[in-house]
């Protein structure tokens, strides 16, 4: 994404847009995949000789949860980017797309899970849980009242 430095007022200016998902395309964030276009909602604002640009960054992801292993998508945002470019006097442009990409990847999560109440999968048979007990002896969806769920099912 490119700022025209010479376009920006006094007083600043908003710039909100997107970002093709392309701009992940040398770098995949490891088992993260940028679901589509990275918004943007920023404030640019010359600051004594400075280019001042903050604001929120927002991308649809697609990820493995750390729990059940399945894909899910999610969102993922960063609400405090703020970048400060020195040295842009005679430039007429700056390109902000490697903050961008390098915000986003900062924000991934370490610990991505479908849902709070995801069940994961059972330690022994590997069936995922959120599906339904397994019937493992001594996992999670055994004894008389998990027969009884699948006798009701
Ligand atoms: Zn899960
Ligand atoms: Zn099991």
């Amino acid at each position: 994404m490119l700022i025209n430095v010479a376009r920006i007022p006094e007083d600043g200016m908003p710039l909100e847009g997107e970002e093709p998902p392309e701009i992940f395309e040398l770098e995949e964030p490891g088992d993260f995949r940028v679901a589509g276009p990275v918004c943007y909602e920023l404030f640019a604002q010359l600051v004594s000789g400075r280019l001042l640009v903050r604001g929120t960054l927002t991308a649809p992801l697609e990820t493995r949860c750390a729990r059940c292993t399945q894909i899910f998508s999610t969102t993922v945002s960063d609400s405090g980017f703020l970048r400060d470019y020195s040295g842009i006097h005679g430039t007429e442009e700056v390109d902000i797309t490697e903050d961008i990409r390098e915000a986003i990847i900062l924000s991934l999560p370490h610990f991505p899970v479908c849902d709070e109440g995801c069940k994961g999968l059972c330690v022994q048979c590997g069936k995922n849980l959120n599906k339904g007990p397994c019937g493992c002896p001594g996992g999670a969806g055994s004894g008389a009242w998990g027969t009884l769920d699948n006798l009701s099912l």
